[in-house]
């Protein structure tokens, strides 16, 4: 099916169309410039530019896809979780153009879209799978069973893998969003400098989840690290740092992937949302998953954070098994994605 789909869930208006598995057009209005001077994303701010960029983001997908609306068959649009002033807009957007057009409307949750981001470029990907999905709001591992049917085995306790990146940039001074630069300085940097812990999450019992990860600790001790190298010497090594605390992510979130799938006997592991363009975590989960004859996949850079592309490419896929939305289709600012289903009525 060829859809066309809205994605305003946080700070980029994005509008894509795309026939299953193949991208006819991707548009991206990055807000980053506009929030960077709040140091975060102010939800009020976005919703605003949402409004004002998403006519023009879909006027450009249909363009540069040559397209017209008689070539569309369905209108995708994330609806959870997200922000909902921001997911608002897109939904308001998307459900006027299936009553104006008279197209489907399929909502789509956004982290299955992340999942999805993997299908754009891996022709022959297949569930089952297990998708490490490592993004602004989210850390977790989850079972990929089929189109709709997801398990969540692991998540973050705290902070999202993301969200480290961005607080441990701004404790740095480094700017916002933290993770491009972190992963920039890293690279310049030595990753053994600096032993930080890497967040176990410690089990009633004794020892350790083997699934779960927890960031906040992490970040603290990044912080006492700062505050300590600051007294002392006056200077911040920056490039160290990141080294050593990207490594410490990597490691962490390699070492947590790789049991989960051993366990559950799943050999391909798909990596999605922004956090798998780190240059870090590419490394590391690639040489691990090499050593135990897993195969792992990580999107291309420009499908790991937000994008419409990802959503339309999971509506496409819903559509083709006749999963729709009503109308009377909600936004929620959360929704876990063993819910999925619930959003389509059945055909
Ligand atoms: P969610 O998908 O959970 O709702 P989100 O949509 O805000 O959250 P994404 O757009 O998927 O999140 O990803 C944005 C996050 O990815 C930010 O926290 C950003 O710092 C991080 N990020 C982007 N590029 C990199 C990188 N190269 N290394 C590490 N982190 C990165
Ligand atoms: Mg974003
Ligand atoms: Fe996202």
């Amino acid at each position: 099916a060829t859809v066309l789909a809205v994605e305003t869930s946080c700070d980029e208006t994005a509008v894509a169309i795309v026939n299953n598995r193949q991208v006819l057009s991707s548009i991206v209005a990055s807000q980053i410039a506009v929030h960077k001077s709040y140091g975060g994303i102010v939800p009020e701010v976005a919703s605003r530019q949402h409004v004002e960029y998403v006519n023009l983001a879909i006027a450009q997908a249909l363009q540069d896809a040559k397209l017209d609306w008689k070539s569309i068959d369905g209108i995708g649009v994330t609806c959870a979780p997200g922000l909902v002033g921001a997911l608002l807009v897109g939904l308001t957007a998307a459900k006027t153009l299936s009553l104006l057009y008279q197209k489907p409307l399929i909502g789509v949750h956004h982290l299955e879209g992340h999942i999805y981001a993997s299908y754009l470029t891996a022709a022959d990907l297949q569930p089952p799978f297990l998708c490490l999905l490592v993004s602004g709001g989210h850390t977790s591992l989850i079972y990929v069973k089929d189109c709709g049917h997801y398990e969540t085995l692991g998540h973050t306790r705290d902070d999202a893998a993301g969200e480290a990146f961005d607080k441990v940039a701004r404790l740095m001074h480094l700017g916002y969003p933290g993770g491009p630069v972190i992963d920039r300085l890293a690279q310049q940097g030595n990753p053994k400098a600096f032993a930080l812990p890497e967040g176990q999450v410690s089990l009633p019992t004794g020892g350790f989840h083997r699934y779960d990860s927890s960031f906040s600790g992490l970040k603290t001790a990044v912080l006492r690290l700062t505050q300590k190298l600051q007294e002392e010497t006056g200077t911040l090594p920056v490039e160290d740092l990141a080294a050593s605390f990207q490594e410490a992510v990597a490691k962490a979130l390699t070492k947590r992937a790789i049991a989960c799938a051993l366990d559950y006997g799943l050999n391909t592991i798909v990596v999605g949302g922004g956090v798998a363009a780190n240059s870090g975590l590419r490394q590391h989960l690639q040489t691990a998953a090499q050593a135990h004859n897993l195969r792992v996949l990580f999107p291309p850079l420009k499908f790991c954070t937000d994008n419409a592309a990802m959503i339309a490419c999971a509506a496409a896929d819903h559509l083709d098994r006749g999963h729709t939305s009503p109308l009377t289709l909600g936004a929620q600012s959360r929704m876990p994605i063993s819910d999925v289903m619930q959003l389509y009525t059945h055909a």
